[in-house]
């Protein structure tokens, strides 16, 4: 759960129930990872205008304006809150359109994604019919050597038939194969080696550690 962030209060309980309008249950806690994913990856003026959104969710003067309802959202039946953000979605206010692709995606995302804690696994996984290994992937290890560099020593020479630059989907796929065929292939990768032993065992913790800006980089109006 979240540690220290900006998000007041008043503003993550509005998150709270805007995650529990985009699918039920588990609200509070995905709320607490949402904001605590937003702060870490998102930049700091774009956190800012979406925790402004929030508060203005809640005043009854913006709804009468933009939905013809002078109430809350808190005060909302479920019916006009989901009517509120599908408004969001075909604004033609930039913001609110950011917003419904910046909080509903997420919030959609680790609804599915969170496992849970021990006490209580999220129940989607049964619902949906899926069981995580433990342990997951592969008993075969990888026969990968890492190449350690240390930049006080100098350049390092290293002898291969090819180089790859990249182990994503391309790279990884094209350098295995390669080494099928018998080449000798150098694999230059900008982030970390995880090998099987060390793969993660679920979604949530995938996009915190494989991928860039924990899966969260996008355009700056989203
Ligand atoms: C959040 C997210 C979710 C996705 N979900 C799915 C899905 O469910 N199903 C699906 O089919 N596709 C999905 N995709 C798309 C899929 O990940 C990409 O299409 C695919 O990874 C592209 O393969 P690639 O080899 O071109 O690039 P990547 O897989 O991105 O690989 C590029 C690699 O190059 C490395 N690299 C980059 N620059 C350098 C450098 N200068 N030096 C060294 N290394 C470098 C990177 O670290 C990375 O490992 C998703 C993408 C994202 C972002």
């Amino acid at each position: 759960m979240p540690s220290r962030h900006p998000w007041s209060d008043r503003e993550l309980e509005t998150l709270a129930q805007l995650a529990e309008t985009i699918v039920r249950g588990g609200s509070v806690r995905r709320a607490g990872l949402a904001a605590e994913a937003l702060t870490r990856s998102a930049d700091p003026s774009q956190v800012r205008q979406l925790r402004l959104v929030l508060r203005l969710l809640q005043s009854r003067l913006v709804n009468l304006l933009l939905m013809g309802k002078a109430a809350a959202f808190r005060d909302l039946s479920p019916a006009d809150r989901e009517r509120c953000l599908l408004g969001w979605a075909h604004s033609r206010i930039p913001l609110r359109r950011s917003a419904f692709q910046a909080f509903g995606r997420l919030l959609a995302f680790i609804a599915y994604a969170d496992p849970g804690s021990d006490s209580m696994p999220n129940p989607r996984y049964a619902a949906v019919g899926y069981r995580p290994e433990h342990p997951p992937v592969t008993v075969d290890r990888t026969t990968i050597r890492p190449v350690a560099f240390d930049p006080g020593e100098g350049p390092v020479t290293l002898e291969a038939d090819v180089v790859v630059v990249g182990s994503g989907a391309g790279g990884g796929v094209i350098a295995a194969e390669l080494t099928r065929v018998g080449r000798s292939v150098v694999v230059v990768e900008a982030g970390p080696l995880v090998d099987e032993a060390a793969m993660p065992t679920n979604e949530l913790d995938a996009y915190r550690r494989l991928y860039l800006n924990h899966g969260l980089l996008t355009t700056w109006d989203g």
